[in-house]
């Protein structure tokens, strides 16, 4: 088999006195879309912090292709991945081409910048139309487009996606994953931690389940959707 493009080893976080991750490990192959599921409070964001080094690893070690990924978060966008935060954080004041060309720092290769630019804007229209508007004047779902489009400007192998269905509308939400499918194959792989299970199972490949810090469940997302046990926590009824 190959070798994972990301690979996360006994991965463990603290603040303070709360232990947020306990010896977390997982793995992300090439073009795969992988989710990680649980409730509030699961860790879900700090594994994704975690991995992209704005939150410390207290112990555990984060492999990417193969080495070492950086512990700064600036580093770990120059080997080739990129984070779309949960809550967007995109720039308000600034306009959309402003937010759009935040994510593209710190490349200098105007022409690939600019390549990338339209390839933003074929997969985001929306945005392409909005391009003067102000960010913080867009609807929350064309937000959540900026801030993947950001996240894709800066050319990433692998795009860690924290809750990208947060607060939109069930509509928005097919919308938006409708575009990751899309993005996906166009050679983005993806992990995606949601609260919304069923929809993150439907889009991934595979899924973990994290509980209170740890990995309890893993497996394809089919058998997953399927599985008591995640049906009776995190599916509900339909
Ligand atoms: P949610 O879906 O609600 O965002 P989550 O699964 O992403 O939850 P985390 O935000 O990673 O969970 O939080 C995991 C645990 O760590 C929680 O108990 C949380 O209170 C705690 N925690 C997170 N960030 C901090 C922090 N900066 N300082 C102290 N505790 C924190």
């Amino acid at each position: 088999m190959a070798e994972p493009i990301l690979s996360v080893q006994s991965l463990s976080v603290t603040y303070g006195a709360i232990r947020a991750l306990h010896g977390v490990s997982m793995e992300v192959y090439e073009g795969e879309i992988v989710c990680v599921i649980g409730a509030n409070g699961a860790g879900k964001s700090t594994l994704l912090n975690a991995i992209m080094g704005d939150v410390r690893r207290e112990s555990g070690e984060v492999f990417f292709d193969g080495k070492p990924l950086a512990k700064r978060s600036y580093q770990v966008v120059a080997q080739g991945v990129s984070l779309v935060p949960e809550g967007r954080r995109i720039f308000s004041p600034l306009t959309v081409h402003e937010n759009l060309m935040i994510g593209a720092f710190p490349r200098k290769d105007m022409r690939q910048i600019e390549e990338d630019l339209e390839w933003v804007y074929g997969l985001f229209p929306r945005l392409q139309e909005r391009k003067d508007q102000y960010a913080g004047t867009l609807s929350g779902g064309e937000q959540q487009m900026l801030a993947i489009g950001r996240a894709l400007m800066s050319r990433p192998r692998l795009l860690l996606l924290d809750e990208p269905s947060l607060g939109l509308a069930p509509i928005l939400i097919k919308e938006i994953f409708k575009e990751l499918k899309r993005i996906n194959g166009e050679g983005v792989t993806m992990l995606l931690v949601e609260q919304n299970a069923r929809q993150a199972l439907m889009l991934s490949n595979r899924g973990y389940v994290l509980q209170t810090g740890r990995i309890v469940l893993q497996g394809p997302s089919q058998e997953l959707l399927v599985n008591p046990d995640v049906t009776a926590a995190y599916l509900g009824k339909l």
